[in-house]
């Protein structure tokens, strides 16, 4: 098990359609093992494999209640709406509005290839949505109300929650030389620097 890198906008992987998985093999299990690691390492509720650069229909989601893994997922009811907030670990530090059904039901196949029908609601069903999305190279962006809004400007580190709501923080970058001080009203110790 290992994390691997995640993709973020402006790879043309993203936008690639991905191909039916067939047969499992020891290399898509990894495949498999190694999105749930990735996944929690970023504190995300959901990774499809074209965010890790392979282009087969395989998703991996955990919103708390159970990790569930589909493979060659399809949506086959979708009913209710919901408008609510999305990220995408594709594009990090960002979120915005998006309208999703309510409720749906995902049948694909689980990792012995055995036929699954899963039922997801609220926040479940916006991730199915999400990460099917992605395996047919649409990302969240297409469907956002409003446009983007800023997570967190900077430091995002893999210790920060980055799904929280941050108001516009200081824009101002720590860049050497340069720097304007007036933006430094939070500094109170200027030597000290933040942990
Ligand atoms: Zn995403």
């Amino acid at each position: 098990m290992a994390t691997r890198t995640v993709r973020t906008v402006g790879d043309k992987v993203l936008l690639k359609k991905c191909r039916e998985v067939t047969e499992m093999t020891p290399r898509i299990s990894e495949l498999i093992d190694d999105m749930f690691d990735t996944m929690y390492e970023h504190y995300g509720v959901g990774l499809a494999a074209p965010q890790v650069g392979v282009l087969k229909r395989i998703i991996v989601v955990d919103v708390g209640d159970d990790p569930h893994v589909l493979i060659n997922p399809r949506i086959i009811e979708a009913d209710g709406s919901q408008t609510g907030d999305e990220g995408c670990l594709s594009l990090p530090g960002k979120f915005g509005t998006v309208t999703r059904p309510m409720h749906v039901k995902v049948e694909g196949l689980d990792r012995d290839m055995k036929p699954v029908l899963l039922e997801g609601e609220g926040l479940l069903a916006r991730d199915f949505c999400h990460e099917i999305d992605h395996l047919d190279g649409k990302i969240y962006t297409s469907l956002v109300e409003g446009g983007l809004r800023d997570a967190s400007v900077e430091n995002m580190q893999d210790d920060e929650d980055a799904a929280e709501t941050v108001p516009d923080g200081e824009h101002g970058k720590n860049t050497d030389g340069s720097a304007d001080p007036a933006s430094a009203d939070n500094g109170k110790n200027a030597d000290g620097g933040n942990e």
